[in-house]
């Protein structure tokens, strides 16, 4: 048994950057297990989002505040909003991160390991404009 507190004591939360797009913090939840699981609240500030990746496990997001931005290769982008739960299945590519103008964040449950690829290309982003329900922004 393994008992998650709010979040881990001792360990600041980080800006990201490394596979970021914008200005993303985060904050550790729990710490990466042995296997490489890990739970964090990532916080993207408008415009903000990861690089495309995939999680050898699989993913689950919990929408715990704001509106954002939500893409699976190959599928339109979508809206995701606090209280909506996704989840990505192992090694689906994908991509997420707040909206042009809102802030989003993300409790971000990954299983196994975390496969960084590159950014996400502004007109990639830009097609969720298009595609997802604008007029909630
Ligand atoms: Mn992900």
């Amino acid at each position: 048994m393994h008992i998650v507190r709010g979040r881990a004591e001792g360990h600041p939360s980080k800006r990201r950057s490394k596979t970021f797009t914008g200005t993303v913090w985060a904050d550790p939840v729990m710490r990466q297990t042995a296997d490489g699981n890990t739970i964090s609240s990532v916080t993207y500030t408008p415009g903000a989002r990861t690089y495309w990746h995939h999680h050898t496990g699989g993913q689950i997001i919990v929408v715990t505040a704001g509106l954002g931005w939500i893409c699976s290769e190959g599928s339109p982008p979508e809206t995701i909003r606090a209280g909506d739960t996704v989840w990505i299945p192992a090694n689906e590519r994908h991509w997420h991160g707040g909206t042009t103008s809102t802030v989003s964040t993300q409790l971000g449950i990954s299983i196994g390991p975390t496969i960084w690829q590159e950014e996400v290309a502004e007109e990639d982003y830009l097609r969720a404009l298009a595609t997802a329900e604008s007029a909630q922004l």
